[in-house]
């Protein structure tokens, strides 16, 4: 709880009925919490108990303690974050937390919001009005105008000729690499650090996925590796746009050139972010998207694959579809699949692209206020260079060796215990069983350091300010900043600003 929220519920033993509800007012927390001169616990009163208490005909100078509940249950400091929310229910709405000498330190109350999350997705009015919109015209299915419209939008957004919207990221990257002929003796270059998606879709097509170590500045594919990975089996490279930072484009599309590969980028972190002034997805020779809950653009499970070949989005089009001939119906001259994505998913994301200014913004003040207040000498990020223009999937740090002694998972794992939802970063490929290579920890040393010590913080669009700064206090605390630099964890009154 940030000590002003705490300081404007909490009133005097002394307070009337008037003075609860004008604090109702200042803190939007429909509770007032009272306590004695030395902030000790007298009792709490909600805005129900209020409203009864003057139709039942108390005044409005009437004393606020009387109508009070002066034995709620509470919670105590040295309880962990589970066991305080184990407390929380419908009928313990609000729930003060007092020290070993009965002084408040925090009120939690029951709503969705007592834990929060790593990246919700911000649906609502548009998306509902377009879903309501399909449902009545009866397109359920996966033809109808809002997939048109969703394609032609996505193509347009990345400044492509083409986009072909499908049912979700993982089948875009198969149905990508199948059109372009990857099959069974096949190699697939694909960066050794990367959600398994990227590596499984090779697979799919039984071609053998080649890993190639990240670089330290953007954490995505080291391009100088990329040659040394090259055999005379290689077909393709798939670069990954991790956690929304573009990788160097130009100097894999160069060597794909000389080499004669096919690129297909996996945007899939990365809707909207720009090298050299394109979107990526633009960059290759297509580009792969996905539409999951937490990404960046929603359809709550979709993909789309972009391309600039005409021939080849003829052939996307007729493997989504199960083959078929477009101009002879269940005329089938190769085998194909159903990756389609329907319309009710189309229509989500349609709103979602209307959105994307509001989205965007969104994430790059995310961006700002991480940057600003996660110190460098503890936090290492992803530098991208001037020529990338990011855009903030999930917000992701690497905790420097340096922090206090600190190991990542004990600080993840207090940061769940203290309601802050954040997630490491993904495993290296080459270190799990279907991609397992003996001595992965020496061929890609700069993977193994990001994936030991980075995790992503709340990202979501829709965090608030006391959010934002809940989540970096609560991590200073953690990481031992708090220690140091105690002023900034304490307010005027020297109470501990978070919770900790
Ligand atoms: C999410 C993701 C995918 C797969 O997308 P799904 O829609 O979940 O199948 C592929 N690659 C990367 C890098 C991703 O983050």
């Amino acid at each position: 709880m940030n000590s002003s929220v705490l300081q404007s519920v909490i009133v005097p033993e002394t307070e009337t009925l008037r003075g609860a509800m004008l604090s109702f007012d200042r803190s939007a927390l429909r509770v007032v919490v009272i306590c004695d001169e030395k902030r000790r616990l007298r009792g709490i009163a909600t805005e129900g108990d209020v409203r009864r208490a003057l139709l039942a005909g108390h005044g409005l100078l009437a004393p606020i303690l009387p109508i009070a509940n002066t034995n709620p249950v509470i919670g105590r400091t040295d309880m962990s974050r589970q066991e305080l929310v184990n407390l929380l229910s419908e009928r313990v709405y609000f729930l003060p937390v007092v020290n070993e000498e009965g002084i408040v330190e925090d009120i939690l109350s029951f709503d969705k919001r007592t834990t929060i999350p790593i990246a919700s997705p911000t649906v609502g009015e548009r998306e509902l009005r377009y879903v309501t919109d399909a449902v009545l015209s009866g397109w359920i299915s996966s033809q109808g105008k809002y997939i048109t419209a969703f394609e032609e939008r996505f193509a347009e957004f990345c400044g492509t000729k083409y986009a072909v919207a499908v049912s979700n990221g993982t089948v875009a990257l198969h149905l990508a690499l199948t059109a372009l002929g990857i099959g069974p003796e096949d190699e697939v270059i694909v960066p050794s650090l990367t959600f398994v998606a990227t590596a499984a879709a090779v697979r799919h097509c039984h071609a053998t996925p080649v890993f190639v170590d990240v670089e330290a500045a953007t954490w995505n594919i080291e391009p100088a590796k990329i040659e040394a990975a090259i055999t005379p089996r290689t077909r393709a490279i798939i670069p990954v746009h991790l956690y929304g930072v573009p990788c160097r484009m130009d100097v894999i599309t160069k060597i794909a050139k000389e080499r004669k590969l096919w690129v297909i980028e996996d945007a899939a972190e990365a809707h909207g972010a720009e090298f050299l002034g394109k979107r990526v997805g633009s960059l290759g020779h297509a580009g792969c998207f996905s539409f999951f809950g937490n990404k960046i653009i929603t359809t709550g499970e979709g993909g789309m694959v972009v391309t600039d070949d005409e021939d080849l989005n003829s052939r996307l089009r007729v493997l989504r579809d199960h083959g078929m001939n477009p101009a002879r119906r269940y005329w089938h001259d190769v085998v194909g699949y159903n990756y389609r994505m329907t319309n009710l998913q189309a229509a989500i994301g349609v709103a979602q692209l209307e959105r994307w200014d509001q989205i965007i913004a969104a994430k790059d003040r995310i961006r700002e206020w991480y940057d600003a207040n996660l110190p460098q000498d503890l936090f290492e990020i992803a530098r991208p260079t001037p020529d990338m223009r990011p855009v903030c999937w999930l917000y992701t740090v690497l905790l420097k060796d340096t922090a206090n002694g600190l190991s990542r998972d004990s600080l993840l794992h207090a940061l769940r215990e203290k309601g802050v939802d954040c997630r490491p970063i993904f495993f290296p490929l080459p270190a799990m069983p279907p991609y397992f290579e003996d001595d992965w920890e020496n061929r890609y040393p700069v993977t193994r350091r990001i994936s030991e010590w980075g995790f992503s913080v709340p990202s979501s669009v829709e965090l608030n300010w006391y959010e934002l700064e809940r989540v970096t206090g609560i991590i200073l605390l953690l990481s031992g900043v708090g220690i140091e630099k105690e002023s900034a964890l304490h307010d005027s009154a020297g109470h501990l600003k978070y919770f900790p």
